[in-house]
């Protein structure tokens, strides 16, 4: 790491002046243009099964919630959503869901084969904490890429948020993103951007570890409190005062993903729904002429998507086909262009030895 450079991330995250913060979405946007180029891949999202053994304090799904019913797509569901992604022209599809145990290694081996028979898609796989005989029975059955974001740096705070199924027993998740890579899977991370309990300190030290762990993705989105969770109610909030306490605001996500880019320049990295969920009419928008270089729109069946609420209104993004022909005009009318093919990581080097500079911060 270069010496300075969490001091000057950090000064950039508490920068409120809109002229310096343009500074910085101007570098973030050339960077992004530089190497990663015009194309705005989109991955449709398909959220298999909203069953979750985990009692994290910030979702919706989490196993507490005993009135929400819960669903699990059918094999047919999941095969007809990955071939309606490969019609609609996306690269990649992505499958996510709690941390559901109902699905077996086997049933989802057999449905990443099936889509990568019938299709040309790219399979991602966002499925919590499985253990490493499931996930390499899926990276030879075909899945390409796994999502697991670590939330938070901050131990305490991640603990607290994230406790244990069983007491005693943790897995570290940057661990568990090594094993991934290792296994030949391309490897996606990130955060909720203030979490209750979210200090500065802790934010810029997440941002440099997205550069440490050379992510092929970075996921970055607001926290969203959900009244059915404890980190809703705020009550598994931390005591921070308002000058650590990082705020869930549209600008500090922004200020995230501009860095996220700056100091990973060939990570791609989606304008997020919860970005969008903050801003419906402009979140896409911002977040592109900001850093990111994919969006990724959501193909779960209506029926399921008010059931997959993690947080609120997520549904109320309907990303239907009039949506996505909107987004589509909304992607040409920034100039860029829809990404052809699935759009893996282009690489000519490791984050950390790929020098750009971030803009000076003269304040
Ligand atoms: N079970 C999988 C997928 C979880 S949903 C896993 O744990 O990896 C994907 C992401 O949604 C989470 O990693 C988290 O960062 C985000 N998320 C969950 N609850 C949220 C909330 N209340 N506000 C904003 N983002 C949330």
């Amino acid at each position: 790491m270069r010496p300075g450079l969490e001091h000057l991330v950090l000064k950039w995250l508490r920068e409120e002046d809109p002229e310096r913060l343009e500074a910085l979405w101007t570098a973030a946007d050339r960077v992004r243009a530089e190497f990663v180029g015009e194309a705005v891949h989109l991955r449709g999202l398909l959220e298999i099964s909203n069953y979750c053994v985990r009692q994290c304090a910030y979702c919706g799904l989490r196993a507490g919630r005993v009135a929400l019913d819960r669903y699990r797509m059918s094999e047919e569901e999941v095969l007809e959503g990955a071939k309606l992604a490969a019609h609609l022209g996306f690269g990649t599809v992505v499958l996510q869901s709690g941390e559901d145990y109902g699905i077996s290694t086997a049933w989802m081996a057999e449905i990443i084969r099936r889509i990568k028979e019938d299709t040309s898609l790219a399979v991602t796989l966002s499925l919590g904490e499985r253990p490493e005989s499931d996930l390499r029975a899926w990276r030879a059955a075909g899945a390409d890429r796994y999502l697991l974001r670590f939330e938070t740096s901050d131990a305490d705070l991640y603990h607290r948020i994230h406790p244990p199924i069983q007491t005693g027993v943790t897995v570290e998740r940057t661990v568990l993103l090594r094993t991934l890579r290792a296994l030949g899977y391309e490897i996606g991370s990130g955060v909720m951007v203030g979490i209750p309990g979210q200090s500065y300190g802790s934010l810029a030290r997440d941002i440099l570890l997205f550069q440490a762990l050379d992510l092929d993705m970075i996921g970055i989105g607001p926290f969203i409190p959900h009244p059915g969770t404890p980190l809703g109610r705020q009550e598994a909030a931390g005591a921070l005062s308002p000058r650590e306490q990082v705020p869930n605001s549209e600008t500090m996500v922004c200020k995230v993903l501009a860095l996220a880019r700056l100091l990973c320049p060939e990570a791609n990295i989606p304008s997020t729904t919860a970005l969008a969920v903050v801003n419906p009419d402009d979140g896409h928008r911002l977040g592109l002429s900001r850093g990111a270089n994919v969006v990724m729109p959501n193909l779960t069946p209506p029926v399921y998507r008010k059931m997959y609420e993690i947080y609120p209104k997520k549904a109320c993004i309907d990303d239907d086909l009039w949506a996505l022909a909107g987004l589509r005009r909304k992607i040409e009318s920034l100039g860029r262009s829809v990404g052809k093919g699935p759009g893996g990581r282009l690489r000519r080097g490791a984050a950390a030895d790929i020098q750009v500079e971030l803009p000076a911060h003269c304040g």
